[in-house]
């Protein structure tokens, strides 16, 4: 009969029922853990802080429990109650209006992981079902119901959830989680969220929570960024609290290597085995790489090396941490090793650098690079690029390795390439391409995109360009306003591009929609091929995988091979004998079936679902391809003389990238998914056109 955490001041908390009982001694049996954070003590500061104001600026070290306890720390404040609330200048004629909002608390986070892992260990907390009264909502999943009252969700599904409900009324308060790493959702959030609580909803609480001090813009009442006049500035002034958790950091001893290492894969690997027989246990050992390719390596290598190793040293227990990672292996770096003796080596992207604590880690080893998204305007093209870290990442980085002791961090780059890092990450707004944002805003009422409060605005150039791009998308009228097609492709979880190709798919004489959202749920699930090791898997690949070879290219492959994965009666087998992964095929029906359900309300009655085994005609190719053409005109590319291809816009350089079904084919034009920068431009998810239907859609526009 253990005590269920009823939190001082407020109203009695959500109802036990009896066949909860398992639930509630988990949450009791956590309760110790939860009080032995940093920010536990914190609790009624916090509590006392927000009745005062509306807005609280929160720092905290990574792991100080922000994310897993502030929800639970407000849940039952009275304020946090449904109740009728004013809404400032509601109606047309320009009076208030009052309205029952809130009851819930939204949490966002900028990674999926992170938001689906905190609502599963805050459920457990509270001893609830994940899903009850805490929830999560990210793409293309959705656990939460009308129950939840704690909800995590990415910042992009937020700003979704304001198409219906632009006022957030289901809330009570926002909790803007991770706001250092300046996503752009985030920083549309927040944009939208200062209008909001200086305009029409005076009552709704925000708290930003970020774990680096370079929160200083974010809070509302700063004056630099404020369009507003200066008189309701002043009013809201005293508004705004700020807090600080005090962290609990040991010191972390850093080396750097004295010559810079050309492969640090590589130099990863020799790291880990040198630590690992220097250093006594415990103390796992955390290595930040870029991307899972690159971690599933280094996990090859670590575990074939570890095999050679004496029985006289400890055992090593390799664990990847990336967003792609399902989630029961993801749980998995938060568990103790269980065989004793054994060290864990965690190999993760930057999720681990403030997204997600793992307990236990003394030493890290940082590669000093990062995966990220990258417009490059000259080609107008947005990519994903390998780049070195920030003095910001860097050090918090660093800091992972003093969460509970003092800890060592071995950086794979000299002491000099460190001083030459930029301090901060450039925010994402700055750097990607913005024709999704701006979409975001127009849909939501801020036609006006210049205007808007953004954190650090793209400026004039980049939106100017944003505009014209959803202009040749036809998402925008001839005054740059959004039209009906506009608002559609706003109402898709998608990209622009993808959501307009959806869009062209439901069209009467297109009519491949089902097609449409097959492709484009196989290219949002990653790694459904996999690449065997050994010549003679390669080529048991090659010859299986004929069945599914196209010459149209890897659009029309994907769906051949959902068509073909879903007629088998064994699919696992037949997963395994075509290298093709079972769990991401699983992942990808998954994805199809939200696609479906999003898809409903704007396409009406279309024709029924072909039957899996249905063949994929030329005809039906063409009609789908030149769907893909019409969200991805950007993307193509002609052959030229010499054999290679240039793009159409812009006339650069770019190869097919080995892993598509045209590697090495001539073709007169190619449509692509993706450009990645390598070594050098690849196009990859390549399909071949004919450039009269490129013609046809740059003449014809949208
Ligand atoms: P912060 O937001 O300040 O970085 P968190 O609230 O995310 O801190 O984490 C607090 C603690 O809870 C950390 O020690 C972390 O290891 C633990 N924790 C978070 N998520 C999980 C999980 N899914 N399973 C087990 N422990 C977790």
């Amino acid at each position: 009969n253990g005590e269920f955490p009823l939190l001082d001041g407020g109203v009695p908390g959500p109802v036990i029922q009896p066949h909860q009982g398992q639930l509630k001694a988990q949450a009791f049996r956590l309760k110790p853990l939860r009080a032995k954070l940093p920010i536990w003590e914190h609790q009624g500061a916090i509590r006392a802080a927000l009745r005062a104001k509306n807005v609280l600026v929160m720092l905290g070290e990574t792991g100080s429990g922000k994310s897993t306890q502030i929800g639970q720390f407000l849940v039952n404040e009275k304020w946090m109650a449904r109740r009728r609330v004013t809404i400032t200048f509601g109606n047309a004629d320009g009076t208030d209006k009052e309205v029952m909002a809130g009851g819930c608390i939204a949490i966002t986070q900028p990674r999926r992981v992170a938001a689906t892992n905190l609502a599963r260990r805050v459920a457990q907390e509270m001893g609830c079902h994940l899903g009850d009264e805490v929830g999560y909502s990210v793409r293309f999943d959705n656990k939460s119901s009308e129950k939840t009252r704690v909800k995590f969700l990415t910042d992009g599904m937020l700003l979704q959830e304001m198409l219906h409900d632009p006022l957030l009324k289901r809330y009570s308060a926002v909790v803007v989680d991770e706001a250092h790493e300046r996503t752009v959702g985030t920083d549309l959030v927040l944009g939208f969220l200062r209008g909001l609580v200086y305009g029409r909803r005076k009552g709704l609480k925000v708290i930003i929570m970020s774990a680096t001090l370079e929160v200083e813009k974010m809070a509302f009442n700063n004056e630099s960024s404020s369009e507003g006049p200066d008189t309701e500035n002043e009013q809201y002034d005293g508004t705004v609290a700020a807090f600080r958790v005090p962290g609990r950091q040991f010191p972390v001893e850093i080396y750097h290597t004295p010559e810079p290492v050309v492969d640090y894969v590589d130099a990863a690997l020799k790291t880990v085995f040198q630590l690992h027989y220097a250093e006594r246990l415990p103390g796992d050992i955390l290595v930040f790489l870029t991307g899972q390719e690159e971690i599933e390596s280094l996990r090859k290598l670590i575990e074939d090396y570890a095999q050679s190793m004496d029985n006289s040293v400890p055992k090593i227990l390799v664990l990847p941490l990336y967003s792609a990672l399902p989630p029961g292996l993801q749980q998995r770096v938060f568990q103790p090793a269980y065989e004793r003796n054994t060290r864990k080596v965690i190999l993760s992207t930057n999720i681990a650098e403030t997204s997600v604590t793992v307990p236990g880690v003394r030493h890290v080893v940082d590669c000093g690079k990062v995966k990220m998204k990258q417009y490059r305007p000259r080609i107008g093209l947005e990519s994903l690029l390998i780049t070195p870290v920030s003095k910001s990442s860097a050090l918090q980085r660093a800091g992972r390795a003093g969460r509970e002791g003092p800890g060592k961090c071995y950086r794979l780059y000299t002491e000099r390439d460190f001083m030459s890092l930029a301090d901060t990450t450039v925010p994402e707004i700055l750097r990607c391409d913005v024709a999704s944002s701006i979409l975001t805003l127009k849909a939501r009422g801020q036609e006006d995109v210049l205007a808007f409060d953004y954190l650090d605005s793209p400026g004039r150039e980049a939106l100017g360009r944003g505009l014209e791009h959803l202009y040749t998308l036809g998402a925008l009228d001839n005054s740059a306003k959004i039209n009906e097609l506009g608002h559609k492709m706003a109402k898709l979880p998608l990209v622009p591009s993808l959501a307009r190709v959806l869009i062209a798919a439901a069209e009467p004489g297109a009519d491949c929609l089902h097609e449409a959202i097959d492709i484009i749920a196989a290219l949002s699930v990653e790694n459904i091929l996999l690449t065997p090791t050994g010549d003679e898997k390669r080529e048991q690949m090659e010859e299986a995988r004929k069945e599914f070879d196209r010459r149209e290219g890897d659009h029309i492959m994907l769906l051949t091979l959902v068509r073909e994965y879903e007629s088998q009666p064994q699919k696992k087998a037949w997963a395994e004998k075509h290298f093709v992964s079972h769990r991401a095929m699983q992942n990808l029906l998954d994805v199809r079936k939200q696609l479906k359900q999003y898809t409903t309300h704007f396409t009406g009655p279309s024709s029924p679902p072909p039957t899996p085994a249905a063949t994929v005609t030329p005809d039906l190719a063409t009609r789908v391809l030149k769907c893909f053409l019409k969200g991805f005109l950007h993307n193509t590319a002609r052959l030229v003389p010499d054999g290679s291809y240039r793009t159409v816009v812009g006339n650069q350089a770019v190869g097919i990238h080995p892993s598509s079904v045209l590697f090495g084919k001539r073709v007169e034009a190619i449509v692509y998914h993706e450009f990645v920068y390598t070594t050098r431009a690849f196009a990859r998810g390549v399909s071949a056109v004919e450039m009269g239907w490129v013609g046809e859609g740059l003449v014809g526009g949208g």
